[in-house]
């Protein structure tokens, strides 16, 4: 051994602190045995000197007295004097004991000296290899604490045996005596649940006590309070536990770990007495915090799963409700089969055409609708349940909304037709039928508001879908209706997915906001005559525009016609700005009853750079369907020269 030749030393010996206690190996023919004595006063003095941390420099007088009674670890011959060195780490944790003998001139101080930084050196490499080993260790933990997660997801174990297998592998590689998991009730922060080992046997884990109020216990309530980390030990920081009442005499140190942010506290990790050391290290705060997320991760994630299958299970029953309430009465459905459907009259195939006063009083706009689907799917196995369809349909749309009311939907899709009648060669088959299907249903169960005013009045249409509130809904419903009718049934399966996204993605076009960001794009594609409706992505933006053009399509009505759809129109707005007006909010002219003058103003903006803009690019693309670009113009020639008072006359 090199330091004991160097300081002259007569013998020497290590002793190896193994946490609780010391442990010399000693060497007897070819077995090492290993001898040990506890970390604590009252054995030999290596075990003291690692008790206190303390360089003993001793002459055989003094090596047995009260703290070290049993003297030098050494048997036999007992020397003249001892050096005892802990060899310390950086957080004043005792490695090892170095114990060297003289027995004549005693020891010069130089050389002790030097045996102290050679100690030092010896303990830095100890460090060294401890740190390798410990993030072997760490490594270990870690990917045990994700195995429990994986088995947990795979439902191989159950959250309290998740929790279970995460806190007990916690408390063994940190080295913790006992573990207690607060899981905080959600929205009360001083309420908890309590997770700890049974108490006949301390590897089971489980939910021992619900809402505890933590306020009854001081350390408790400080943390989960102040969001504070508390770390305290019996001895040094004794007040601590008296501030805290902690009066167990078996609890030496304590760590107690909020689990969550300052503003919400998920849960708390306390663990207590350190195994092989007065307090918890600053590591040990990194583990016990990992596990507390872990444990109230899993613990957020099946209360979400609970929430999730709650929430789909009342979508459900909600669902069925909807679409009870949907279904037409019996005797309509049998009116309806056993009437002959009246025809429109024969001009119904131009865009100007507009049901009567008399034929709208007659209810007459479903058996119109039929004809014109007739019209274009005669035959098909399709017309065998459109008319519940269409009843259906017809029964979705509110009738308390004065504009997106059915007859809305009827103006629409009568425009859709005149259009597909007049290219139909441009579509397929089922092209057409999804455009047809989308335009009739592209409103229903409309509330009578803009997407805006969902958004300002936080309606929960907003909250569950991200951008175009309203025509996603619509979507829904659609979807609901299409399901519970079974008009697609009959499609291959490609066919039917094709069929039920095609009209999603045509319902939702009808969203204005949507239109206006696609709109500039489109103008360009046009323009730089890079249009190709070959091509599905610009095909899509074909029907985007038709959509939008059958949706303004009261605005391309005979003049009177036009004026009541607008002032229809204007009602919806108006009883919104009364809401935005009665929060304080900002009313546009349009919303603004009291500026119903500007109506003709507002028409000629809204056809000026909406409309006509709309319809110029659609007759830019298929050049035979002028005739909405016209008649708008037209009404576009009337609103600017007509003063609000002549409207009515
Ligand atoms: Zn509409």
């Amino acid at each position: 051994m090199f330091l004991k030749s160097y300081t002259g030393a007569d013998d020497a010996r290590i002793y190896h602190n193994e946490g609780d206690c010391v442990v010399r190996y000693v060497k007897e023919q070819c077995n090492r045995h290993p001898t040990n004595w506890p970390v604590e006063p009252g054995t030999i003095v290596a075990a003291y000197a690692a008790h206190t941390r303390q360089t003993l420099y001793l002459e055989q007088k003094d090596f047995c007295n009260k703290n070290h009674p049993l003297g030098l670890g050494k048997p036999g011959k007992q020397p003249q004097r001892s050096v005892i060195l802990p060899m310390l780490t950086p957080n004043n944790r005792v490695l090892a004991i170095m114990e060297f003998d003289k027995d004549e001139t005693g020891f010069k101080e130089e050389k002790i000296h030097y045996a102290l930084a050679y100690g030092s050196w010896v303990t830095a490499a100890l460090i060294r290899k401890g740190i390798r080993e410990s993030l072997r260790d760490a490594k270990e933990y870690n990917a045990t604490i994700l195995n429990c997660l994986k088995c947990f997801l795979h439902e191989k174990l159950t959250l309290n045996q998740c929790i279970s297998a995460i806190m007990i592998t916690m408390r063994e590689f940190i080295r913790a005596e006992k573990v207690i998991f607060y899981h905080i009730i959600a929205d009360k922060k001083l309420d908890a649940d309590i997770y700890e080992a049974t108490s006949y046997n301390r590897d089971i884990f489980t939910k021992v006590s619900r809402k505890i109020d933590l306020r009854k216990d001081f350390l408790m309530k400080d943390v989960a309070e102040n969001h504070v980390v508390v770390n305290i030990h019996k001895g040094d920081e004794e007040q601590d536990f008296k501030k805290y009442n902690i009066t167990d005499p078996a609890i030496n140190s304590v760590l107690c770990v909020p689990i969550g942010n300052p503003k919400r506290l998920l849960g708390i990790v306390k663990v207590i007495n350190k195994v092989d050391h007065p307090m918890f290290f600053d590591i040990d705060l990194v583990n016990v915090s990992n596990a507390g997320m872990y444990c109230t991760s899993i613990i957020f994630y099946t209360a979400i799963g609970k929430q999730l299958d709650n929430t789909i299970t009342i979508a459900n029953k909600q669902k069925v409700t909807l679409t009870r309430h949907m279904i037409p009465c019996i005797h309509d459905i049998i009116q309806f089969r056993s009437r002959p459907i009246t025809k429109p009259p024969p001009y119904y195939l131009s865009f100007d055409w507009y049901p009567t006063k008399d034929e709208l009083s007659r209810d007459l706009l479903a058996d119109y609708v039929w004809w014109m689907f007739n019209d274009l799917f005669e035959g098909d196995v399709f017309m065998e349940k459109f008319d519940v369809f269409v009843l259906m349909c017809k029964k979705g749309y509110r009738k308390t909304s004065s504009y997106h009311n059915f007859e809305h939907a009827f103006c629409a899709t009568h425009c859709m037709f005149v259009i597909v009648r007049t290219c139909s060669q441009k579509f397929s088959y089922l092209e057409q039928m999804a455009l047809m299907c989308a335009m009739l249903c592209h409103d229903i169960d409309h509330p009578g508001n803009t997407n805006p005013f969902l958004k300002a009045s936080e309606h929960p249409l907003s909250k569950l879908y991200k951008f175009a509130f309203l025509e996603n809904h619509h979507s829904n419903v659609t979807r609901i209706l299409i399901n519970h009718c079974k008009i697609f049934d009959h499609l291959a399966p490609d066919d039917y997915k094709a069929m039920v996204d095609d009209m999603h993605r045509l319902i939702v076009a009808t969203d204005l906001a949507k239109h206006f960001r696609k709109k500039k794009y489109l103008d360009d594609l046009v323009k730089d005559k890079r249009f190709d409706d070959s091509l599905p992505a610009h095909k899509m933006h074909l029907k985007s525009i038709i959509m939008t053009t059958c949706d303004l399509s009261g605005q391309f009505k005979p003049f009177d016609r036009t004026r009541e759809i607008t002032f229809s129109l204007y009602i919806e707005l108006y009883k919104e700005g009364d809401w935005l007006k009665s929060k304080g909010l900002p009313v546009h002219s349009t919303l603004d009853r009291t500026r119903y003058l500007d109506i003709p103003q507002d028409q000629v903006n809204f056809l000026s750079m909406v409309v006509i803009p709309c319809v110029q690019l659609l007759v830019q693309m298929v050049p035979v369907l002028k005739d909405p670009y016209t008649l708008s113009c037209n009404n576009l020639d009337i609103w600017k020269r007509v003063s609000f008072s002549k409207l009515f006359h």
